[in-house]
């Protein structure tokens, strides 16, 4: 559903964890929060001046949500620490207030055609994945996914734990976590190409795809697949 008026609810920050550069945030509504989610989907979050006083500060941000539906009204952000408006966030701490619109965004992940789904995340680019991975976990689906999920480093990956435990306990979910700058994490340790794709991916044709991560990445990615004959209705791409 669209909606034209910007609507701000204020969400206490809950709980905060840090890996690297990049911080979990757990929110919860002060009062009334956004509607219900679907996976995929993301907010607009707003910083106040001061820490939950009424002046609002004129930058916005758009963040996929990373906790399942099952989760709501809670929210769980997963925000890595870049430039402007990440600098300012890192200022917050538990207890403080942030401004939420939402939710928004067009990628129902759960209606993707029905098909074994193949996914690429880039980095941060994980986050509308683990709410997807998190929501199937949740409800017994046996849904067929093929994870590749590249990070520089074993630190640098937050959900690295949580993702070898989804994939140590259910036949359905592979994950093939890639490294681009650490040789000793277990997994495969170069940019994501053609060859390493063909290694995991036997039948190309019979699978849907979902790309997220930067432009360069979902580009790339997206022509590789592109290359072994996967049409462009089967692949979805979010490029940040
Ligand atoms: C739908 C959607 C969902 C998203 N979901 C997430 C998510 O789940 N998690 C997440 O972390 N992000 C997500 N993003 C990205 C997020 O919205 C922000 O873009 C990100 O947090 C960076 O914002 P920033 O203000 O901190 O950085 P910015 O100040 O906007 O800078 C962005 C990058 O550009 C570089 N840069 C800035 N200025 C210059 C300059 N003058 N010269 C060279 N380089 C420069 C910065 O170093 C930084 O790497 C999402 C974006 C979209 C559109």
């Amino acid at each position: 559903m669209f909606r034209l008026v910007c609507v701000m609810y204020k969400y206490i920050i809950k709980k905060i964890t840090e890996q690297d550069d990049i911080r979990e945030f757990i929110l919860v509504p002060k009062e009334q929060g956004i509607d219900k989610h679907f996976c995929g989907q993301f907010v607009t979050l707003y910083l106040f001046e001061d820490a939950g006083n009424d002046k609002l500060w004129d930058v916005t941000r758009a963040y996929s949500i990373a906790s399942p539906p099952e989760e709501y009204p809670m929210l769980r952000l997963e925000i890595k620490l870049q430039g402007v408006f990440t600098h300012k966030l890192w200022e917050c701490k538990e207890g403080d207030i942030l401004g939420v619109d939402g939710p928004f965004g067009i990628h129902d992940l759960s209606s993707l055609p029905d098909k074994p789904l193949v996914m690429f995340a880039g980095g941060i680019g994980i986050t509308p994945m683990i709410c997807y991975i998190r929501h199937l976990i949740l409800n017994n689906n046996d849904r067929k996914i093929l994870l590749f999920h590249s990070c520089r480093t074993r630190s640098s990956n937050i959900n690295y734990e949580e993702l070898k435990g989804i994939a140590d306990n259910n036949p359905n979910i592979k994950v093939v976590f890639v490294f681009t700058r650490d040789n000793d994490a277990p997994g495969e340790h170069r940019r994501i190409d053609s060859e390493m794709i063909k290694k995991y991916v036997t039948d190309f044709k019979q699978n849907a795809y979902f790309i997220c991560g930067s432009k360069g990445f979902s580009e790339s990615i997206e022509n590789i697949l592109l290359s072994f004959g996967v049409e462009k209705t089967n692949i979805v791409t979010e490029a940040w």
